[in-house]
């Protein structure tokens, strides 16, 4: 299977020709949710990113073994307290749960969401706490390996002796220097920075204070995994050692794959991925997301409206399309404004594919030629081909409707052949590949009917009332009674309400 497709592989920092390892196989493993809280923005837009990859993979015939990992343990040593708390075991003490309690929650909500996103699931998506075992025995590797060392029951991976050996900061172009002098700025736990032989190292196994809840036995006593070990042991075990395609969120470019890197290579002997992707960060209304500017909107919030800053809900499909109207590198900036030019902007898309769908063919001498669909099909695949370019893509799709505006003003028709050809193209792009969902009337429109459907029936039931047919009325508020609707006569007439 020859491949014209580009990928930007951060690690060259350039577009590569992607190539499998296998032919006809395609090993891809993302960094999933840390589930300890709502689904947000930003894992919204890296699993639309890495779903498009796996469509696209997936259309083009490839076998895909696709691996997004759900992070159960809280890993981020940057995150920790004073007290050495990490973040799910924090969250557990707020809302008096089991952390399994609130990774179990919070797992199906992003499972949910990305049900009704219509992402794809991974062919796997491997939890952290069930595979501490692998992590103790990758972690072994490394001390064998001569590249950790083992400090009053915690584990550090050596950065120093790495970098003269291996190739710490290839991923993120850090300097050794740099590193040094960045990891003091970082706050870390005052026992952590003691016991460590420079400041770069990072935890690859850590002693578990008595209070600690998530904790497990080890070769070096009971503790917890550190921050980056998960991905490297959970990787490994389903892909091997190398495989095709590592991705993520460009914040996860440094410090975490770059020492997911340093693991395998110390562990291994190799590099882990070939191609390493990773998707921009977004913006709201031109600023960061951070729950202390109050702008962190959740995925829920989004799809009920449910948040000062939104002026409507928007559809799952709407905000799917927009995420894919900017590139996956470019940022992203979410506005009112924005998600409404792109709601109008889907719907246009999703007229014409239904037009397209619905059209009778016609041979007649004033037909669209084959010639001009083939030309759009050609560069709907350049444009997915080029690093997975969405917009390029979609303003493909928009160009195309000038075949629909052909037909209808200016007496153009399409033949059987051409017909289906085009049809072929929406379907391909617009529903397999960019993953839109037609969706069905909106629960608000039925919503809104059901009411118009109650007060239909109270009007009918006055009339009945002014001809004095007591027993009648009584009957009907009596069986809507028992559908749970509450009605209430007034002179006027008669308010009905859900009964509590
Ligand atoms: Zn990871």
């Amino acid at each position: 299977m020859s491949s014209t497709l580009q990928i930007y592989n951060t690690y060259s920092r350039k577009k590569e020709i992607f190539e499998p390892i296998v032919s006809g196989f395609v090993g891809m493993y993302v960094c999933g949710p840390t589930v300890y809280g709502d689904t947000h923005l930003g894992h919204l837009r890296s699993a639309i990113t890495f779903d498009i990859v796996y469509r696209y993979f997936l259309h083009k015939g490839y076998k895909v073994r696709y691996v997004k990992n759900i992070t159960d343990v809280g890993h981020l040593t940057d995150e920790l307290n004073d007290a050495g708390e990490d973040k799910l075991q924090k969250k557990a003490r707020l809302e008096q749960l089991e952390p399994m309690e609130i990774a179990q929650k919070y797992t199906y909500q992003y499972e949910r969401i990305m049900d009704i996103m219509n992402v794809l699931p991974p062919s796997i998506a491997p939890r952290a706490t069930g595979h501490i075992i692998e992590q103790i025995e990758f972690i072994q590797k490394i001390i064998d390996a001569g590249f950790a060392y083992v400090v009053n029951g915690s584990v550090y991976f050596d950065v120093v002796k790495y970098t003269k050996e291996g190739k710490y900061g290839i991923l993120s172009g850090r300097k050794l220097e740099e590193l040094l002098a960045g990891a003091g700025e970082e706050r870390r736990e005052l026992k952590e920075q003691q016991e460590k032989r420079n400041p770069a190292d990072f935890a690859l196994w850590k002693k578990a204070p008595p209070e600690h809840i998530m904790k497990w036995n080890s070769p070096w006593g009971v503790g917890f995994p550190g921050w980056h070990i998960e991905c490297s042991a959970m990787s490994s075990k389903y892909l091997g050692n190398t495989f095709d395609i590592h991705g993520g969120g460009m914040d996860l470019i440094f410090p975490h794959h770059e020492a997911e890197i340093a693991q395998s290579d110390a562990g291994h002997q190799c590099i882990p991925a070939r191609y390493w992707m990773h998707n921009n960060m977004l913006t709201i209304n031109g600023q960061k997301m951070a729950k202390s500017l109050g702008n962190f909107i959740t995925v829920d919030e989004f799809l009920t409206g449910k948040h000062l800053l939104l002026e409507k809900a928007y559809s799952p499909m709407t905000m799917r399309f927009f995420i894919l109207q900017a590139h996956y590198r470019s940022t992203l900036d979410f506005s009112n404004q924005a998600l409404q030019a792109a709601e109008k902007g889907l719907q246009r898309l999703l007229e014409g594919y239904q037009f397209f769908m619905n059209l009778t063919p016609c041979e007649s001498n004033n037909s669209i030629s084959m010639q001009e669909i083939e030309q759009l099909q050609q560069k709907c695949y350049q444009a997915i081909e080029d690093d997975f370019n969405t917009p390029v893509l979609i303003a493909h799709l928009y160009s195309g409707l000038e075949f629909k505006t052909a037909i209808t003003h200016h007496n153009k028709t399409v033949d059987t052949q051409s017909l289906s050809l085009l049809q072929n193209i929406y379907k391909t792009f617009l529903i397999d590949i960019l993953g839109i969902k037609i969706e069905e009337k909106t629960n608000t429109n039925q919503t809104e009917l059901l009411h118009q459907l109650i007060d239909e029936i109270l009007k009918l039931r006055y009339e009945i009332r002014l001809q004095k047919n007591f027993a009648k009325a009584d009957e009907i508020r009596n069986r809507l009674s028992e559908l749970g609707i509450e009605v209430k006569d007034t002179k006027e007439g008669s308010t009905w309400k859900w009964k509590e």
